[in-house]
């Protein structure tokens, strides 16, 4: 069968590094950076990125809508 892999892409200077993500997350993908964007916020990133399963549980929650999701079918 078929493997689904995901990625996520976030829009860091627009994230305000709420964390609701990170909560959202069944997979425990993400974490914040513990660097800062351009106005100060600690934003998101893929801590875990081979976890990732492409759910967009993520992207659904995040109140800015700066996640984007991509999956992949992997042949495995
Ligand atoms: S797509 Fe799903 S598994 Fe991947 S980071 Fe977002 S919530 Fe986590
Ligand atoms: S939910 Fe959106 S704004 Fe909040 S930390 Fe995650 S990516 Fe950033």
């Amino acid at each position: 069968m078929a493997k689904i892999r995901g990625a996520i892409v976030v829009d860091i200077e627009k994230c305000k590094g709420c964390g609701v993500c990170i909560g959202a997350c069944p997979q425990e993908v993400i974490a914040l950076s513990d660097n800062v964007n351009g106005k100060g916020y600690h934003y998101s990133y893929m801590k875990n990125p081979e976890l990732c399963i492409g759910c967009s549980n993520c992207a659904i929650v995040c109140p800015d809508g700066v996640i984007t999701v991509y999956r992949k079918k992997m042949d495995v």
